[in-house]
């Protein structure tokens, strides 16, 4: 990366001027916390007395015999506090938080998840916390909403443009604008403008370190392949920042939808839809149209539903360092009834797609080869759809009388 902000040609700060002040400000708290080795000292106490730090390396043996490939060994980051790896970004920018002396925290949420992180970061640290959620998307996600508001936090709905994510993200940033001397905006993946990438890649970092660690302990080698789904790309950069100098070969899932060829899905850098641009601060690949306007995604897994790709990511990409593969919704269904069935993990279904390319490419390999799939966060959250996607007949009666209950 350049003093910009940049890692090739992608990534840089495309702010308002206003923010100028406190985006310095932010590059110097991260700086200075980097550079001080108490900090990660720090961060690590925090994470393995409040979430699950150090995340346990399972090997799964059934799903091994099943393929009579490669040696499958799953990094189990669903056993973080709230669910998910989002706990070690959130949790890190606390820290920063306290360091920089604000009292209140901001973020946008699509699913929700990073919505609920941010406010159990708020609540544990004592910071006020304001959550933006397209109106829609509160609709649509009343458990996480539910649960942010139970945490203290204030979740405000954006009635603006299509009232989703995008919309959010705008509203967060004009408070910011408007409170940015108390207030910090916990970005929730490796994108946005810079510094945030670097920040929250830093945070996640932790996932790579372990599990090289932990690879080396149990087999004394390194894994062949690893396996990571892409939303923004925080979970992905994560695992793969641990094994980025050596020949690991590495693999980024994004979701395929119902087909690359559909137009209903979000792969960025697997297919050929995305397109360099600027958006929401930083210079990346996007599904956009010819005059740049972000196109519409889908994905059965809500947190890989995003129009951008971290910057990071698309520098890889572009040197070939990371390999970009897409996991269609059936086929992550299937992976997550497999994985269950098999080894009795949950894994959430945007995990569900690196699962789910791993098993297309695990019978490749023989059995000395390891392979290491990141399991980003548990599925628990995912019931409405999981069950609603397979049709589960005793679930619409549960869903029907409690309605019933409730007079609609
Ligand atoms: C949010 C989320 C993701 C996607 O985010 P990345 O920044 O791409 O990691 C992936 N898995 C789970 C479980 C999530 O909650």
């Amino acid at each position: 990366m350049n003093s910009r902000g940049y890692h090739g040609e992608f990534g840089g700060a495309f702010i308002p001027e206003i923010l100028t002040a406190t985006f310095d400000q932010l590059v110097d708290a991260f700086e200075k916390a980097k550079n001080d080795p108490c900090f990660w000292e720090e961060y690590v106490d925090v994470m393995s007395t409040y979430s699950c730090r150090p995340t346990p390396l399972t090997f799964a043996g059934n799903l091994t015999n099943h393929f009579k490939g490669a040696r499958i060994y799953i990094k189990r980051e669903d056993l973080n506090h709230t669910g998910a790896h989002k706990a070690n970004n959130v949790m890190g920018q606390g820290l920063l938080v306290k360091r920089m002396g604000k009292h209140r925290v901001i973020a946008e949420t699509g699913a929700g998840q990073h919505g609920v992180a941010t406010a159990t970061m708020a609540a544990r640290f004592g910071f006020r916390c304001s959550i933006y959620m397209g109106e829609v998307d509160v609709d649509r996600q009343r458990p996480n909403v539910f649960w942010m508001e139970r945490l203290g936090a204030e979740v405000i709905p954006v009635k603006e443009g299509t009232r989703i994510l995008k919309d959010a993200i705008n509203e967060a940033f004009r408070d910011w604008v408007t409170n940015m001397d108390d207030t910090h905006y916990v970005l929730g993946t490796a994108c946005g403008p810079h510094p945030f990438p670097e920040i929250v890649s830093y945070f996640q970092s932790i996932i790579g370190k372990e599990a090289r660690d932990q690879i080396m302990e149990c087999e004394g080698k390194l894994p062949s392949r690893i396996y990571a789904c892409v939303g923004g790309g925080s979970n992905a950069l994560g695992i793969f920042s641990g094994f980025l100098d050596d020949g690991v070969e590495l693999v980024g899932v994004e979701a395929g939808g119902e087909g690359v060829d559909t137009g209903r899905h979000a792969s960025r850098l697997a297919s050929n839809a995305g397109s360099v641009g600027v958006a929401q601060g930083y210079k990346s690949y996007f599904l956009q149209d010819r005059d740049g306007q972000m196109e519409e995604t889908h994905s059965v897994a809500a947190g890989l539903d995003y129009v951008g790709v971290s910057p990071i990511l698309a520098s890889h990409r572009e040197r070939g360092r990371i390999r970009f593969e897409a996991a269609t919704d059936s086929e992550v269904l299937d992976a997550l009834s497999l994985t269950i069935k098999k080894e009795g993990l949950i894994p959430a279904l945007e995990s569900a797609h690196a699962f789910a390319q791993a098993f297309k490419e695990t019978p490749e390999l023989s059995r000395d080869h390891i392979i290491l799939i990141n399991q980003s966060g548990r599925g628990d959250k995912d019931i409405f759809t999981i069950a609603e996607a397979f049709s589960d007949p005793g679930w619409q009666k549960f869903i029907r009388k409690k309605g019933n209950e409730y007079g609609t």
